[in-house]
């Protein structure tokens, strides 16, 4: 939000909580990017195409590819659950979808280990990518007219008697406590979702067994991500709907191995051992807002009561996917506000 705002001339001050960027649910160590993908083409399909170029794009400028990003690919998988699978057609020249999804080849099935599977009952994102938010988010703040401001924990009240000309809450989850504060402020229809991802090392003979894409559908998996400590695998994650802790639990690991058993069998089966060994299994809690039909929400919080007050939050569990696209689409209201 601070850099959509900044790239139209304005001057950002950011107020974390935390003391460093890209904290919250936003301290996820890697996600996915991927497209949700409808027959209907609904809203979200389209937000989600959006917000995936605009990620890549940024990503292709100021990111180190292989590094803190790669475009990869991403297979998705069609479980739903454990038992529903959906046919996917192949795609029409004419379809919004074209050169966004497609048909696994033979190649990408084996490599995941899943020769055996329906082809058509799976999806091939080509444009799909893996990304690490921290240094997305640096290089989102690098930016001269954003000042970033760490360890400020606001109330409402406080940020009210600071008079800024306009005032964007992008406070994730923790959105409804504060505009509990505020008497007259709306209420906004947000759920939060605690999640879990599971993670460990893997050496180079251990790689051979693993997709050299992401892939997710039920739960996802990325492997071959470059960290300080070697290469990395990352699982997961779970969800916990209306529930807001960030504890992380033996109970969420395995419940991340239950949905990876049935995602990649024979990633399963490469990390059982790691699974079982408390020391080389690291885990990551945090916890996603959503809002009740699922949709974004980015726009005035109450253009009488509180003018001047924005809110982008409930990005759920794909705001690594639309958070510029959703930051940009609001930037664009409040410049039209106030120019
Ligand atoms: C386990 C898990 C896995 C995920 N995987 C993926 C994925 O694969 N792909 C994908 O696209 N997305 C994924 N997501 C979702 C994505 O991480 C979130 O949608 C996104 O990070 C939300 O960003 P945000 O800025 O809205 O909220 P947050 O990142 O939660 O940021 C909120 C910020 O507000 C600050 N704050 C709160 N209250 C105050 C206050 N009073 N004063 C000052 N500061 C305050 C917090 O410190 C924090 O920095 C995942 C999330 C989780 C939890």
């Amino acid at each position: 939000m601070a850099r959509a705002l900044a790239d139209k001339g304005w001057q950002v001050d950011v107020f974390d909580q935390a003391t460093s960027p890209a904290a919250g649910a936003s301290g996820v160590p890697i996600g996915v990017l991927s497209c949700h993908v409808s027959v209907d083409d609904n809203p979200m399909s389209k937000l989600t195409r959006e917000g995936l170029l605009k990620v890549r794009t940024f990503a292709e400028q100021h990111l180190v590819k292989g590094q803190d990003w790669l475009d990869c690919g991403v297979l998705e998988r069609r479980l739903d659950g454990h038992t529903k699978k959906k046919i996917w057609q192949p795609i029409e020249r004419d379809s919004v979808w074209h050169g966004w999804v497609q048909t696994p080849t033979d190649l990408q099935l084996a490599q995941a280990g899943l020769s055996e599977i329906n082809a058509h009952e799976q999806l091939w994102q080509a444009p799909g990518a893996w990304i690490k938010p921290a240094p997305l988010i640096k290089a989102l703040l690098n930016h001269p007219s954003v000042h970033f401001h760490g360890g400020q924990c606001l109330q409402a009240k406080e940020m009210q008697a600071l008079g800024y000309p306009a005032v964007v809450l992008a406070l994730g989850a923790h959105t409804s406590d504060f505009l509990a504060e505020l008497s007259d402020a709306p209420e906004l229809p947000l759920v939060p979702v605690a999640g879990q991802i599971s993670w460990g090392l893997h050496d180079a003979e251990q790689a051979k067994l693993f997709p050299p894409f992401a892939v997710n559908g039920y739960g996802g998996f990325v492997s071959h991500v470059p960290t300080p400590q070697g290469l990395a695998w990352y699982s997961g994650a779970t969800f916990h709907r209306g529930q807001a802790n960030t504890v992380v639990t033996a109970l969420d690991h395995a419940s991340n191995f239950e949905k990876l058993e049935q995602l990649l069998p024979q990633a399963a089966q490469a990390l059982r051992s790691k699974w079982q060994t408390a020391d080389s299994l690291g885990g990551w809690a945090g916890v996603r807002c959503t809002s009740v039909n699922r949709v974004p929400i980015a726009r005035a919080l109450d253009a009488v009561k509180l003018p001047d007050w924005y809110v982008l939050t409930a990005l759920g569990s794909r705001g690594l996917t639309l958070a510029m696209q959703c930051a940009e689409q609001l930037a664009e209201q409040i410049n039209n506000a106030h120019c």
